[in-house]
């Protein structure tokens, strides 16, 4: 039996777990300890996904959350270090650019711990975002690395990571699309309560620090958001950083239909019936297209790259732009048709090299 040390912290990792771990429990060769950093971890942000995804509970909860990234960080490098001595796992996993995924790599990196990063690769080349510098420093310090994409390939080479040590195996997100898209079709009730009827709203998500700590651009989003949903219902699941910045900017909506945070399974049902999408999220980015549902990304670049290419997704900074009006302007488009994300079964490839 391999022990696997997987590291996770934040909500769009609990999303990526979910298929990856029941791969690995599927090989039957390996032992996965989970280990919860505790970034985001009340009820909303985060038991929501364990108990509807059917994760195993974290076998290590270090409560770590708040503050800056540097309290958040250092204290994560000390509450995981014991745990990893401790445990000595053959390997320790991780997932995407959270504050969780620099300080798992960082750990098990100098305690000579093989770590294998999925969604590895990825890249914004935009150094004032937070996640890009973890990502960079997480994928020089990973031994396996998993890329959703060819683009993602593409840039580990560039950045000097041998071929032998990158595994394009497609994106785990699409995974858990497929495997929960049934459930999530099956749940009307959140549309019912907002009185939305499907393809008659815009689904809208905003939490990118760049947007959310730059009150010009937060002012613009929130001011396009109200103006399109004079037209038409707009759906705004409110992360917890944006209701933060936005009460302490004096910002608030009024026509917008704001919620809590919601589970995986309304937010699929949310998505997959939206007449359009416009978000800074990395994962909505590509769940509107799992869905293909158009998608207006309020971000002045994104890494999901192949998206803008094949037409269903457009660039709208909002530093710039006219938000509302190019969120108006793109409903009722679409793009090409294409598979850049793999099959559906990119846990399988990574339980297959994990297991290997
Ligand atoms: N998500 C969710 N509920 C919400 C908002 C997002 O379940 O209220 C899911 C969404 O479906 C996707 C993931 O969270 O799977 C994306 O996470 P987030 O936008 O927080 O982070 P990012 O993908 O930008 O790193």
């Amino acid at each position: 039996m391999k022990t696997i040390a997987t590291i996770v912290g934040a909500r769009p990792q609990f999303i990526k777990v979910a298929p990856v771990s029941k791969a690995l429990a599927a090989t039957g060769t390996v032992r996965e300890v989970l280990i919860h950093t505790g970034q985001h971890h009340d009820a909303g942000m985060s038991d929501v996904f364990f108990e509807e995804l059917g994760i195993a509970a974290p076998d290590h909860h270090l409560g770590i959350h708040g503050g800056g990234h540097g309290a958040m960080t250092g204290a994560m490098l000390q509450q995981i270090e014991p745990v990893l001595q401790e445990l000595k796992p053959d390997r320790v996993l991780i997932y995407g650019d959270t504050n969780s995924t620099l300080a798992g790599a960082l750990v098990a990196a100098k305690l000579h711990i093989p770590v294998a990063h999925v969604e590895a690769g990825l890249r914004s080349f935009n150094r004032a975002m937070p996640e890009e510098i973890n990502r960079i420093v997480a994928d020089q310090l990973s031994d396996i690395l998993f890329a959703s994409t060819e683009t993602a390939v593409e840039n580990l080479k560039r950045e000097g990571i041998a071929a032998e040590r990158i595994f394009a195996v497609g994106d785990v997100m699409y995974d858990a699309a497929l495997q929960f898209a049934d459930v999530a079709a099956r749940r009307g009730e959140l549309l019912t309560k907002l009185g939305i009827v499907p393809k008659g709203y815009v689904l809208a998500t905003i939490h990118r620090a760049e947007n959310t700590d730059d009150l010009a651009r937060l002012t613009a989003i929130v001011s396009a958001l109200e103006t399109v949903a004079a037209k038409l219902p707009v759906v705004l699941p409110l992360h917890p950083r944006t209701q933060a910045r936005m009460k302490a900017a004096g910002l608030a909506f009024d026509k917008v239909r704001t919620v809590p945070p919601v589970g995986y399974l309304d937010m699929v049902a949310l998505e997959s019936q939206a007449s359009l999408i416009a978000t800074d999220s990395g994962g909505v980015q590509k769940e509107a297209f799992f869905y293909r549902v158009p998608c207006v990304t309020l971000r002045d670049e994104t890494e999901w790259v192949e998206l803008v290419d094949l037409g269903w997704n457009r660039l709208v900074s909002p530093a710039t732009s006219n938000v509302a009006e190019a969120i108006l302007a793109a409903i009722g488009s679409a793009g090409k048709d294409a598979q850049p994300y793999g099959d559906g079964r990119s846990s399988e490839a990574i339980a297959r090299v994990l297991a290997g």
